[in-house]
């Protein structure tokens, strides 16, 4: 164990169990608020507007148009039906995206926000808030956009289609991987990642073999808990690096690219962090966490080749050197013809190396 560290504590108070939307009026009253801004994806209008009725009075409007990446004018549009119908707190249910409209408008009024995740992606437990303007994105972490509660309802995920949740389960496990070789790790947060790992390592399968399995699904959501405060307390590291250059660079989507890069990324670090990759190692009952990970993804049915989802081979030299640029911290440091060599691996599909 590490003899040396600071652990901080992240004030959400969480509330998971099977039908806990029912819940949502009076968390709202618990903020000391009263009228509540809905919050969804075009996609999940309906969904939005039935998180209306259960509110009734409590809610004062309904906004659905969250978009990937957190434009600054979908933001801006938002904030106009904030301010035109007094909204004092706002109501965010959805995945990554919907999250993160939730927190802009927070980070700009100072308003509380309660989210309600329906993917594995694992926003709603970070301070972390990542924004695009004019194509460029760009993240920051400040306490303001962090959600005060956040509702783990797992019938809300019983309709995550099978592909999104392996993909989505695998970007959730990737927060945890990080964790466990952080520079600023530490004991409680390792514990979490550890578990993390173990909860979504078991239950992707069941998910994906049976989208109605309650249990697989809550096993899940656990799991995503966890590796979302990994994500909000602990540095992330290569890994993170190579899927914000890739998503950024190419356009590819976020969780499939977790999804693919992850095997190669803990082969990558294995030696550079032997002690966090037995732990991963054993949460995933695998010989080694780039063997166990990449074994989970075939089982799951998850993309395996960034040639898959949109990357061209000539992409691979431009996505090494910024790579390069500006590295995150990482346990192994980094050689460019070994990160270029990972990175054809990835996009051809093959297995991963260390
Ligand atoms: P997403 O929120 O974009 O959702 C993907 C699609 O799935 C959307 O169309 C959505 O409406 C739909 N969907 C969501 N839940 C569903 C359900 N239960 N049933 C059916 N359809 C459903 O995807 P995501 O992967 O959750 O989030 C990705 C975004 O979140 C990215 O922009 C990423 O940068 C961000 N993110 C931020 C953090 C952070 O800490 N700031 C962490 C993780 C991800």
């Amino acid at each position: 164990m590490d003899h040396e560290f600071i652990y901080e504590a992240l004030p959400t108070r969480v509330v998971f169990g099977d039908g806990k939307l029912a819940a949502l009026p009076a968390e709202i009253d618990k903020l000391g608020a009263r009228r509540a801004l809905v919050l969804s994806t075009s996609a999940q209008a309906g969904w939005a507007g039935q998180v209306a009725k259960v509110l009734g009075e409590k809610c004062v409007g309904i906004f659905s148009e969250a978009a990937m990446h957190t434009p600054v004018e979908v933001t801006e549009q938002a904030m106009q039906q904030v301010k035109d119908l007094a909204a004092d707190c706002v109501v965010g249910l959805g995945g990554g995206s919907t999250i993160g409209l939730g927190k802009a408008i927070a980070l700009r009024t100072g308003l509380p926000q309660i989210a309600v995740p329906t993917t594995y992606a694992g926003s709603e437990m970070t301070p972390i808030l990542g924004q695009t303007e004019k194509g460029v994105k760009t993240t920051l972490r400040d306490a303001l956009v962090l959600p005060k509660t956040v509702i783990y309802d797992v019938s809300l995920t019983l309709s995550l289609p099978p592909a999104l949740s392996a993909t989505s389960g695998l970007n959730a496990m990737a927060h945890a991987v990080e964790a466990l070789y952080a520079q600023d790790r530490n004991p409680i947060v390792s514990l979490m990642a550890e578990e993390g790992i173990a909860a979504l390592a078991q239950a992707l399968p069941g998910v994906i073999a049976d989208p109605q399995d309650r249990d697989a699904r809550a096993r899940a959501q656990y799991g995503t808990w966890l590796c979302g405060i990994c994500l909000g307390s602990a540095g992330m590291a290569l890994h993170h690096k190579l899927c914000h250059v890739l998503g950024g660079t190419f356009d590819l989507p976020h969780a499939e690219t977790h999804a693919i890069m992850l095997p190669h990324t803990a082969a990558y670090n294995a030696p550079g962090a032997p002690e966090a990759m037995r732990r991963a190692a054993r949460a995933l009952k695998a010989d080694s966490a780039a063997e166990g990970l990449w074994s989970l993804a075939g089982r799951i049915k998850a993309p395996r080749a960034l040639k898959d989802i949109g990357m061209p081979e000539s992409g691979i030299a431009k996505a090494t050197e910024l790579a390069m640029k500006n590295p995150y911290w990482n346990p192994r440091p980094l050689a460019e013809k070994d990160i270029e060599a990972l990175i054809r691996r990835a996009w051809a599909g093959e297995a991963p190396q260390a």
